[in-house]
């Protein structure tokens, strides 16, 4: 369902030009949301853009991370596991990206080590400068065959040990390609005085002109956005010009940012700088926008996960793309989605009812290991006996099937062999494949990975949704749905409303009779965009909305 870019081979030995985004101050400044900002500004031109994004870790990728330390592991087509911001992304470019355009640390030393294994570098001392360097450029180059535009996004912020390979990098390419220089930085607000400060973005551009680059616009982030006084004292000091300061304050969706960015004229801006015109305008993207804004009905969804709070703080970003697809099928169904995450060991404790009766839907998200399964399964049952619409995306499928397994179709105990390896109704089990993996303790980059096809059952709801009967959805599991409980659980009520081409995986379930009771082995939430929400997260969207 998602459009790919597809380069004709007349345009892949176009000189690309880059724009380069660093960060300033601090991170967690939406970096990502700015980089994708620009990205959808341009897209909106007329012009073709990728995006790539710069992870100065040494992990190869974000797979092998902990969702509450590092948030949500976005999946790609092709199989990455990759960092969130790829997310943004695919979901303000409408294009799919490709596994290769999240580069780490780790990847690019380790790539370097392997040619010096095979002599590559021709016996001669393989150093920082100019190897490491060199496979960065190699590998942002790789991405940016046959677009008129690609963003690079270096993580972390000026003066970080860490990404100043990635700044040399950058540094080299801009003086190979045409290219613009981005800086996001902080401004923070002083309530004794009632000021935006300015000193620590004087300092950022100043660590960053070390590297040798100078930021051809400044992006400034901050809680009420800036006034001209500050504007004065930043083009002064830091030597940008006045009207290449972006004021980025704290906005309701980053949907809007956009359109922030638009009204200052940013995208023309840039286009301008590149000696390029403006070809169209973002009204497709304000619309979607106007919609999320105006829709008055609420619809309450409660998110049954086990990653939810840790400490004292509550996780936003570890079910990203199931919180965006939910908002992005709000809007399009005309309702406001209020979403509220549930820690699931909590349902274990308490009758779920009380918890719950205060939800339109329930979503079951994915997730590995023992903790609050058993609450995920009480969340389900509590679905399915009160007509609650139900929505299980992975482990959230499997955990369906443990629950109608057990409470409909007489095997009690049933369960999943990755919480209890001995149970006597072992209705979840180990993909065939994925034995010798776990044996071996191969962790990364090692489960089902990535887009695989699936059937839909005509007549379906599933099939109702999505319009047609061949669908591909992005995986990332380890186990599955046992072939041999299957005629059991059906003669039992369950439908398997999707499966690989093969029939050998059960990719789809549903309940017909149910207000809407559907689940999946895949993903979905990867593939959702605002202008295009995902047909399942519509379905159970406006079901919620129903009375
Ligand atoms: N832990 C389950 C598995 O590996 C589900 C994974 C998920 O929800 N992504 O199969």
């Amino acid at each position: 369902m998602s459009s790919t870019h597809n380069v004709p081979d007349s345009e892949k030995t176009k000189k690309p030009r880059f724009i380069f985004v660093v960060g300033g101050v601090l991170s967690g400044l939406g970096k990502g949301v700015v980089t994708a900002s620009i990205g959808r500004l341009l897209k909106s031109e007329g012009y073709s853009v990728t995006g790539v994004k710069i992870d100065p870790y040494i992990n190869i990728d974000a797979g092998t991370m902990r969702p509450t330390e590092h948030g949500e592991v976005f999946v790609t087509d092709d199989g990455g596991e990759i960092d969130q911001d790829l997310g943004n992304y695919e979901r303000f470019l409408g294009q799919v990206v490709p596994k290769r355009n999240n580069i780490t640390t780790g990847q690019i030393y380790l790539s370097v080590i392997q040619k010096e294994r095979q002599l590559k570098y021709g016996g001669r001392d393989v150093e920082m400068i100019p190897d490491i360097v060199n496979e960065v450029k190699e590998r942002i180059l790789e991405s940016a065959n046959g677009y008129d535009f690609v963003l690079v996004e270096v993580g972390g912020t000026s003066g970080d040990i860490e990404n100043m390979v990635f700044l040399h990098a950058v540094r080299e390419l801009g003086r190979e390609y045409p290219c613009a220089y981005v800086m996001v930085s902080y401004l923070p607000y002083l309530r004794n005085v009632n000021e935006l400060k300015t000193k620590p973005t004087q300092h950022a551009v100043c660590k960053l002109r070390e590297v040798g680059i100078s930021p051809d616009f400044l992006i400034l982030r901050s809680e009420i956005g800036i006034d001209e006084p500050r504007k004065w004292i930043i083009e002064k000091r830091c030597f940008v010009n006045k009207e290449n300061i972006i004021d980025d304050p704290d906005v309701k969706s980053i949907y809007e940012i956009p359109l922030l960015f638009e009204k200052q004229g940013l995208g023309k801006k840039l286009l301008a700088k590149f000696g390029l015109k403006p070809r169209g305008n973002l009204s497709e993207w304000k619309a979607f926008v106007d919609k999320m804004q105006n829709a008055k009905k609420e619809v309450r969804i409660g998110i049954i996960g086990k990653y939810v709070s840790h400490g004292n703080t509550e996780h936003s970003d570890v079910y990203l793309s199931v919180l965006e697809s939910i908002k992005h099928a709000a809007a399009h169904a005309g309702v406001q989605a209020k979403i509220e995450q549930v820690q699931s060991t909590i349902l274990e404790e308490k009758n779920p009812k009380e918890i719950l009766s205060c939800f339109d839907g329930i979503i079951v998200p994915g997730g590995f290991g023992s903790t609050g399964i058993e609450g995920k399964i009480n969340a389900i049952q509590y679905c399915r006996e009160n007509d609650v619409p139900f929505l299980g995306l992975c482990l959230g499928m499997q955990t369906a099937v443990i629950e109608y397994a057990r409470n409909a179709a007489g095997m009690t105990g049933a369960h999943s062999t990755e919480i209890d390896a001995k149970t006597q109704y072992p209705v979840i089990g180990i993909l065939e494949s994925q034995k010798k993996n776990l044996e071996d303790e191969n962790y990364g980059a090692s489960m089902r990975l990535g887009a695989y096809p699936a059937v839909l059952k005509k007549g379906s709801v599933v099939h109702g949704l999505y319009g047609k009967e061949n669908v591909s959805e992005r995986h990332r599991h380890r186990y599955e749905v046992n072939p041999d409980y299957i005629e059991k659980l059906e003669s039992a009520g369950l439908v398997f409303s999707g499966t690989s081409p093969d029939k050998r995986l059960m990719e789809f379930i549903e309940l017909p009779k149910h207000k809407f009771f559907a689940a999946t082995q895949a993903h979905p939430e990867f593939n959702s965009r605002p202008l295009e929400p995902h047909p399942l997260f519509l379905g159970f969207v406006k079901a919620c909305g129903k009375k």
